[in-house]
């Protein structure tokens, strides 16, 4: 066999195994992406690996000023203060996400099935949303303070 007929062939093979690769890759991988280099460990444990704050830990939970909750990675918009309620849970909670802020996929984690959320923009995670709320749209979004950057309303 040639040289040229060796590469070809070479090539050949690694094509057709990244043929065979890429549906599992799309289907399993949610791509999360570091963007602010200065998240602490315990951030980035929650973002990356889906870790959870310690309940009644962030100051958000006590926010009350009208404006912006931010991913604390990226940026993005994530909720508005007046989508904002006191579920009492120790996690700072809201009733619904701005449009297109975060994608889901289901956790079975812990033995039980829920969803998960994380931004769309980046997708670090951010928390799990629940139909439990005892508000309009029966949704809670149960969020780590940590992930989250609140803007005031200048
Ligand atoms: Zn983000």
């Amino acid at each position: 066999m040639n040289n040229y007929k060796r590469k070809f062939l070479k090539l050949f093979s690694l094509s057709y195994l990244s043929i065979f690769l890429l549906p599992y890759n799309l289907l399993h991988s949610t791509t999360k992406k570091i963007i602010n280099q200065k998240l602490t460990k315990e951030q980035k444990n929650i973002m990356l690996n889906e870790s959870t704050e310690r309940p009644f830990s962030s100051p958000l939970n006590n926010e009350k000023r009208k404006g912006f909750f931010h991913c604390a990675n990226c940026g993005a918009k994530l909720f508005a203060s007046n989508a904002k309620f006191d579920s009492g849970t120790g996690w700072p909670s809201f009733t619904e996400s701005l449009p297109g802020a975060f994608k889901t996929k289901i956790d079975y984690s812990l033995g039980m099935k829920r969803v998960e959320y994380h931004c769309a923009k980046c997708g670090v995670h951010h928390g799990h949303v629940f139909d439990d709320g005892s508000t309009a749209t029966q949704k809670r979004f149960c969020s780590n303070g940590l992930c989250l950057i609140f803007k005031p309303k200048s």
